[in-house]
């Protein structure tokens, strides 16, 4: 078949034209019902099962192929019969769905197509989960009307698909003539592009370190659209972790779409924040937008062609003009957009991912954005937890709204009973209970239920991969460590991260914070055939003056830290007054030093960062480095809202003090992943705790240097960075000069800056 040949499923085929009209909430356990009364009909009929069907043709100057599996087949009769099995809702049926009697009638008309019968019998039957038959509607088909009706199917169906051709055309169109989106490349530039072009063209990842000012945006994202142009990959996700990223890759496009780019970008938004309710309850009897929604959005997504960028304010204008659930219009343009930039989660995360299009379309290409914070988002995806507080507070709301004698009310009991009190207790249990406890939760509204049902959905299928996977996972029912409740703990984000990204049409992960690059290939699921590029900083090495004072910063040390800490802030701060921000390892040392300092120098014009800031107050605090000359001492935590994602050029800051090696906490959590590290990576400390603190330390120091033209003084404070095992994670261009008094920092900085 050319690339030109339209495939699709007989269900995608039928989806097309007919479907229920309302967003509905997804039941896991009909899913299951349906599957198991599948297999029951199946085994208990004599027909054959899953028999496959393919029909190919020309329409419309468009090659098309349509395949299907039919759920029974039985050809000793005449003529043949063939069954479609549908799950039997409580009250049976007195007519066949048109949905499931038209899959079965698409069927019938290619068997007649490939055998040259002249009809069929086509039957729809309704089972219970256990196979037993509720209803079953037998009908002779001949072939003129299984033709008619086939037809009827496939010309809208085709229709669409041609302007989605066209567009495809015009777009490549562009890119074979789409120059670099800037007047020349940096240095090394050019060099990450040609790795990325090279992954995607031969389906594989790469893994780069790509340090601030090397246009890491244009680097990848320029030689996966030519590849696009190509055929070498059919659609592009740009993954990030944060808003900021994404907006900095929309920028990117938008400046090739200046340059004559043809293309659809949508930009995939979270629910909660696309949601125009006030209370997001996604069924049609409480939300007028879900009652219709998929007679609605045809025209909208019609219209939404004629439009190259789908951002947030896009979507909701479209989504108030034609009356849509935002969020669900987003999905359906994501199957047709060019490049979607999006959270990790709709590639990674097992509930949140996007099966419509990772399941069936392999040619796809990741571009995953500061990706040294994949391993750990990742670890959070595969895991689960739910506490006995969390449920008991729920039950309390749902008792006060629905009474002690509802069946919520008791569902949430009898599943609190059912968490057990031991490790390695049989969890079959848990998991029925929690498909128990999602049927009852569906029955009626209480504030909370969406986090409740994510929750719960989230452990159970993390109990499931446990099983399967008893290395990669601890359970953990200890009351100290899940306060009362299941916790169900990845060890081991790789093999997830390696079955998600095979067999893609290339997969870059990026940062400028990815060192040791064979270690986090590993963490990432990579193999030895994936190449690793380390860039090196585009800047002068001599603009960055880094200074290194040996302090013992480890907890059991903290207390007698605190003075010498706040000296060394103060001298280098005073060097030369101007933007400063001192990262600590947490809040309560931060608070700490920043007690100790106010009393060295009470007038410091210290800005602090407090814990859960809304968006307002991070405005606010950046304003003071962003909006004057003032001098500022900003003290913010590693690895906070303000230590990664954050731009600061020019003089807005050109000093950072790094307390600590920025080791994660060490907890029981993080000593299992240590341990289970050490069995599978040969390095439990490293992966567990080195490597994450010192991706923490260096997004924090890559504040300093935004551009050619900053200049800067990075003030290390930890015995530790004189130890080869830290060292080997610094950068090249960061060259430690040891200090060993407070003065000397003071006449270091001074030195330095009268350079201005
Ligand atoms: S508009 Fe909001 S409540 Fe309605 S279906 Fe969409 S997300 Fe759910």
């Amino acid at each position: 078949m050319s690339e030109q040949t339209l495939q699709v499923s007989v269900r995608a085929l039928v989806g097309f034209s007919v479907f229920p009209p309302d967003i509905l909430p997804i039941s896991r356990s009909l899913m299951e019902q349906g599957r198991d009364a599948h297999l029951a009909r199946q085994q208990e009929s004599l027909a054959r099962s899953e028999a496959m069907l393919t029909w190919a043709q020309t329409m419309d100057g468009l090659a098309v192929r349509v395949s299907g599996r039919m759920d029974l087949f039985d050809d000793s009769k005449s003529p043949p019969v063939i069954e479609e099995i549908k799950l039997s809702p409580i009250e049976a049926p007195t007519a066949p769905a048109p949905e499931h009697l038209l899959q079965a009638v698409c069927y019938g008309f290619m068997l007649c197509e490939r055998d040259g019968l002249d009809s069929v019998d086509i039957k729809v039957c309704y089972v219970t989960r256990e196979g037993q038959i509720t209803a079953a509607f037998l009908e002779r088909f001949d072939k003129a009307r299984l033709d008619a009706a086939f037809l009827d199917l496939l010309r809208p169906y085709v229709a669409w698909q041609k302007r989605l051709l066209a567009h495809v055309t015009a777009r490549d169109d562009s890119l074979r003539t789409l120059p670099f989106p800037y007047a020349a490349y940096r240095p090394r530039q050019r060099e990450m592009a040609k790795q990325a072009y090279t992954a995607i063209s031969r389906k594989r990842r790469l893994f780069a370190v790509m340090p601030t000012g090397t246009g890491k945006s244009a680097a990848v994202l320029y030689p996966a659209l030519k590849a696009l142009g190509q055929g070498l990959t059919k659609k592009i996700f740009c993954l990030t972790a944060r808003g900021t990223q994404r907006i900095a890759m929309q920028q990117e496009i938008d400046r090739m779409i200046a340059q004559g780019l043809r293309l659809h970008a949508l930009t995939l938004n979270a629910k909660e924040s696309l949601c125009p309710m006030e209370q997001m309850r996604c069924h049609p009897d409480y939300c007028p937008r879900a009652k219709g929604h998929y007679l609605r959005q045809p025209d909208a997504l019609m219209e939404a062609l004629s439009t190259q960028v789908w951002g947030s304010a896009f979507i909701w204008e479209m989504s108030d003009k034609h009356q849509l659930c935002p969020f669900e219009f987003s999905l359906a343009l994501c199957e047709i957009a060019d490049v979607v930039i999006c959270d990790y989660n709709y590639a990674f995360h097992p509930q949140v991912r996007l099966t419509r299009i990772f399941d069936s379309l392999r040619k796809l290409t990741l571009l995953v954005d500061e990706a040294h914070n994949l391993p750990d988002r990742a670890r959070d995806m595969l895991s689960g937890s739910i506490t006995i507080s969390q449920l008991r507070a729920f039950r309390r709301e749902s008792g006060k709204l629905h009474g002690r004698t509802s069946g919520i009310y008791k569902a949430l009991s009898q599943f609190i009973k059912l968490l057990p009190q031991e490790e390695g207790a049989d969890y079959t249990p848990v998991q029925t209970g929690i498909t128990s406890l999602l049927d009852a939760l569906g029955t009626g509204y209480t504030p909370g239920v969406m986090h409740l049902v994510r929750d719960l959905v989230s452990l159970g299928s993390a109990l499931t991969r446990a099983q399967e996977a008893l290395d990669d996972y601890v359970i953990m029912n200890d009351a100290e460590a899940t306060k009362g409740g299941l916790t169900v703990l990845n060890l081991n984000p790789a093999p997830h991260l390696f079955e998600v990204t095979r067999r893609l049409s290339g997969c870059v992960f990026y940062s400028a914070t990815l060192q040791p690059l064979s270690a986090m290939r590993l963490l990432l699921g990579g193999e030895m055939e994936d190449a690793c590029l380390s860039l090196p900083s585009p800047f002068p090495e001599e603009h960055l003056l880094t200074l290194h004072m040996p302090l013992n910063t480890r907890y059991a040390a903290r207390e007698t830290s605190l003075m010498p800490a706040a000296q060394a802030i103060l001298a280098l701060f005073s060097a030369h007054p101007g933007k400063m921000i001192a990262y600590f390892p947490s809040f309560a040392y931060l608070r700490a030093v920043g007690e100790v300092l106010e009393g060295l120098a009470p007038d410091l014009p210290l800005n602090i960062q407090q814990p859960g800031m809304d968006e307002g107050s991070r405005i606010q605090f950046l304003d003071a480095f962003l909006q004057d000359d003032a001098p500022v001492l900003g003290l913010c935590v590693l690895g906070g809202v303000f230590s990664e994602g954050v731009d600061l050029p020019g003089k807005a800051l050109t000093a950072v003090a790094i307390i600590g090696v920025g080791l994660p906490q060490v907890n029981e959590q993080n000593n299992r992943y240590r341990a289970r590290m050490e069995e599978a990576m040969g390095d439990g400390f490293g992966f567990a705790y080195r490597y994450p603190g010192m991706h923490k330390v260096l997004q924090a120091a890559g504040r300093i240097i935004r551009s050619e033209t900053d200049r800067g003084v990075l003030l290390l404070l930890d015995d530790r960075y004189a130890q080869a095992d830290y060292q080997a994670l610094l950068p090249s261009h960061i060259t430690l000069n040891r200090v060993s008094s407070i003065e000397e920092i003071t006449q270091s900085a001074r030195r330095f800056f009268a350079q201005d």
